[in-house]
């Protein structure tokens, strides 16, 4: 199956000039999602996780059911402030500004296996940001992966794991 045929390019959105690469449309299709994470599913295994982290919000869609595909823990990645009891934080720059993404304090038990989960990899910002977190919290990162890639913006450059990704844009 390609998947490819299952995401839609939406042009401008969220701004004028950006084409948004949009997964719902793959998601309310019940063969496709069901591929697509069998797909994620062959990639991740072979690193052996023990937890998949997902990224806020949409990366929460594909890891936490690919965690239970696993058999693997599910940890959320998430934006400032929605996570109860204490957290760590860490800022990043984005193109125009900073962003800042928290997890619990507690979420990584020591000798964790960690694969990040995202729906798309554009630059690599959110990405790096969330391994460098989870680095932070005492997580062994040993991949990120995603759906989608942009390839045309080198985000994998910037990140120091071993990342997979199903589809291409370039
Ligand atoms: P990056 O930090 O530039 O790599 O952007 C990746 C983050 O922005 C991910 O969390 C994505 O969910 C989101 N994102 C950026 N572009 C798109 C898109 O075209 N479709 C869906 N999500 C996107």
């Amino acid at each position: 199956m390609d998947l490819k045929q299952h995401i839609r390019g939406i042009p401008d959105f969220p701004k004028p000039g950006i084409l948004f690469y949009d997964i719902s449309t793959l998601l309310r299709h019940a063969d496709a999602w069901q591929v697509a994470m069998g797909r994620l599913a062959n990639v991740v295994r072979a690193y052996h996780p023990t937890v998949l982290a997902g990224v806020e919000s949409r990366g929460f869609l594909l890891a936490a059911p690919l965690a239970l595909k696993l058999g693997c823990g599910f940890v959320m990645l998430r934006k400032p402030g929605k996570l109860p009891g204490a957290t760590v934080g860490l800022d990043y720059a984005l193109e125009y500004g900073t962003d800042r993404i928290e997890i619990q304090a507690d979420a990584i038990e020591p000798g964790a296996r960690v694969v990040v989960v995202d729906d798309l990899l554009a630059t690599g910002g959110t990405m790096a940001a969330g391994i460098q977190l989870l680095q932070k919290v005492g997580g062994d990162v040993v991949a990120a992966a995603s759906l989608i890639e942009l390839t045309f913006l080198g985000g994998r450059d910037k990140l120091d794991v071993p990342f997979e990704a199903l589809v291409q844009y370039d």
